[in-house]
């Protein structure tokens, strides 16, 4: 048994993902099942269970996942655009209870989202 969350043993490399970034904080890899061409998932080490989790001790932290999204974003190509969106809980459509963004891009997105 683990006390770790699916994204803690990807991190760790307990499970293998195909990981694009990684630093201290956090770790991109794409997404099992992606919903577009692009589609990656930033995810920090800490094991944040959702956005309504945070607290003020997370700005930076937020704040770095977007930054690396945007590189992630420019190494993949996404010149024409992309999305950067976190599901936060049943109705926000969260499946895995640890915070992740999902970058995604490679076509044109619909609004609003489903
Ligand atoms: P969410 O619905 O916002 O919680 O997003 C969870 C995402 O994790 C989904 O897009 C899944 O496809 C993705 N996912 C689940 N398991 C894995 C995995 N082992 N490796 C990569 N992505 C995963």
């Amino acid at each position: 048994m683990t006390d770790k969350t699916l994204f803690q043993r990807i991190a760790d490399r307990d499970i293998p993902a195909d990981i694009l970034y990684e630093d201290d904080d956090c770790v991109a890899f794409r997404d099992i099942a992606p919903k577009a061409p692009v589609h990656v998932l930033i995810v920090p080490r800490d094991p944040i269970p959702s956005l309504d989790h945070l607290t003020e001790a997370h700005e930076s932290l937020v704040g770095h996942l977007f930054t690396v999204a945007r590189q992630v974003a420019a190494s993949e190509g996404l010149s024409r655009g992309y999305r950067a969106v976190f599901n936060c809980g049943e109705e926000g459509g969260q499946e895995v209870p640890h915070l992740h963004l999902h970058l995604l891009g490679g076509r044109q997105m619909g609004w609003p989202p489903g």
